[in-house]
């Protein structure tokens, strides 16, 4: 693309942000649909000041990453009230007049996911942890009318946001007793390089009919492995990955995302072997 005086700036802050997907993603969204648009990467270790610069500079929209997530909440204009709820935002959009309104599109990529193999509306999904993910996850749950159980290793996070999620917390040595209509692993278990490792025993997993771990290095894990075997539906990380990033795109751009482009590059990024 050619970069010029009309060029309309969009990026991703994070510390670090270098190993990001994003990039590449979102700039051939932008070539797709031959938008003078581009997406870089910005290290960022003062928020406040990251903030003031993007006002200043006209930038459009920006993803935000570990660990900055919580810290811009007080620095915006307005937040979305279900990211207020989360606790966390992941994108920042920009306005005419320099405002900046913060959202969380985290549970809008998870329920998209989970939605092309379960209408949610009064479902009950077993949720394993209690971290950024499953949180954003949880809240997005109740958001799509289903109903969560949640379930994680240490008690006291995990209580915590189950009393935000008003429902019943487990211990995951319970697992074996629950059943639900879907499963989502919103831990690092099985991400590499530990890669040998599940939450759930695989005898179990016949009972949970539509299986998705939220962990896309690698794209199919133990969980996702067995689950295939035991009969069930599978969904991997990229889906919940891509599909956070389209809600980004159609934010800032108030267009339609680039849907199978996108989702070629996160393919081709996460079974490059180089990454
Ligand atoms: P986080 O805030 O650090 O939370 C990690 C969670 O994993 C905690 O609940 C932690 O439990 C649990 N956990 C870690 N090791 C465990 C173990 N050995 N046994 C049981 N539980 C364990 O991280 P996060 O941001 O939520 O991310 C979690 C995973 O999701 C990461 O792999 C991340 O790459 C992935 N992710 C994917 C997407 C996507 O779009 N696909 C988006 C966000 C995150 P404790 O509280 O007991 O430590």
């Amino acid at each position: 693309m050619e970069i010029n005086g009309k060029t309309i700036l969009h990026g991703i802050m994070g510390d670090p942000v270098g190993h990001s997907l994003s990039p590449t993603m979102h700039n051939a969204a932008f070539a797709e649909l031959g938008l003078n648009s581009v997406y870089v990467p910005f290290p960022v270790q003062d928020v406040a000041g990251a903030l003031i610069g993007f006002k200043a500079l006209h930038v459009r929209g920006v993803s935000v990453t570990i660990p900055h997530k919580q810290a811009v909440i007080p620095l915006l204009d307005e937040i979305d009230p279900l990211a207020l709820k989360i606790g966390a935002v992941n994108t920042l959009l920009i306005d005419d007049k320099s405002r900046i309104k913060g959202f969380n599109t985290d549970w809008l990529g998870a329920n998209r996911a989970l939605g092309e193999y379960l209408d949610l509306t009064g479902k009950e999904i077993l949720l394993l942890g209690a971290g950024g993910a499953a949180r954003a996850i949880g809240f997005g749950l109740l958001e799509a009318g289903a109903k969560v159980i949640l379930s994680s290793r240490t008690k006291k996070p995990g209580e915590k946001l189950a009393a935000g999620l008003n429902c019943d917390w487990h211990p995951l040595a319970d697992i074996g007793a629950l059943t639900a209509d879907g499963l989502v692993n919103a831990t690092s278990v099985g991400m590499a390089p530990d890669t040998d490792f599940s939450l759930v025993a695989e005898k179990k997993l016949a009972d949970f009919p539509v299986v998705m771990d939220i962990v896309y290095s690698p794209l199919e894990t133990r969980l996702l492995r067995q689950a295939k075997d035991a009969g069930c539906q599978t969904i991997n990380g990229l889906a919940m990955l891509l599909y956070q990033g389209v809600a980004q795109f159609e934010l800032w751009t108030e267009r339609g995302a680039p849907l199978p482009v996108m989702k070629q590059k996160l393919m081709a990024e996460l079974t490059n072997p180089q990454k």
